[in-house]
């Protein structure tokens, strides 16, 4: 089981094995937390994004790819593509979510990672229930905590304080159950 940790604050400035992109699916930069990752990587990040997209083409929804960071105080980039909110087919949308979580692990875990931060996947743009969208980032992350790997602490960057306070209390609520 490795530590998990909240912070309020800004993804791009975490000093972590590997930073989670909320990335979509042509990897080529958007807005939000992908555009404010690139702006503070520089262009070294794009540069390996598109070697990425020349080799595979993009990443699907709830998939997973690896970069080095440019300038970021992180060593890596997983990039990772959220799915868009559509009430009409939440069932189908929810397990990618949850990939886009226990992937982006697996995938630092095979590169010997020990540490890694993660935005609110789809919570901006792509306009997923905040709410149930934390439910299913925390089951995602404490369920695969259970395996024995190199990640030892694993960090939810919250960018506004209504995500902040709905993790605060599921993060708090699952370890009252636990003890
Ligand atoms: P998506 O398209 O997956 O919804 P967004 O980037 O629009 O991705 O939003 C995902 C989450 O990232 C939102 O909760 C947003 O508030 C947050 N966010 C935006 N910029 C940053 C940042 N610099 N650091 C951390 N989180 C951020």
């Amino acid at each position: 089981m490795f530590d998990i940790e909240l912070v309020v604050g800004d993804l791009t400035t975490m000093a972590v094995d590997a930073v989670v992109n909320a990335a979509n699916s042509t990897l080529l930069g958007g807005g939000g937390v992908d555009g404010a990752l690139h702006r503070a990587a520089g262009p070294q990040l794009l540069e390996e994004c598109r070697g990425i997209v020349a080799r595979q083409g993009g990443c699907e929804t709830g998939d997973v790819v690896i970069t080095g960071s440019g300038e970021l105080l992180a060593r890596y980039v997983i990039h990772t593509v959220g799915p868009v909110w559509r009430a009409q087919v939440a069932d189908r949308l929810d397990p990618l979510l949850a990939s886009c979580y226990s992937r982006s692990l697996e995938l630092a875990a095979a590169h010997g990672l020990g540490s890694v931060a993660f935005p609110n996947i789809s919570t901006g743009v792509y306009g997923y229930p905040k709410e149930r969208a934390a439910r299913i980032a925390i089951t995602a992350v404490r369920s695969f905590g259970r395996r024995e790997t190199s990640i030892r602490t694993v960090i939810f960057v919250c960018f506004n304080d209504e995500n902040a306070v709905l993790y605060r209390r599921f993060l708090d609520a699952a370890s009252a159950a636990e003890s």
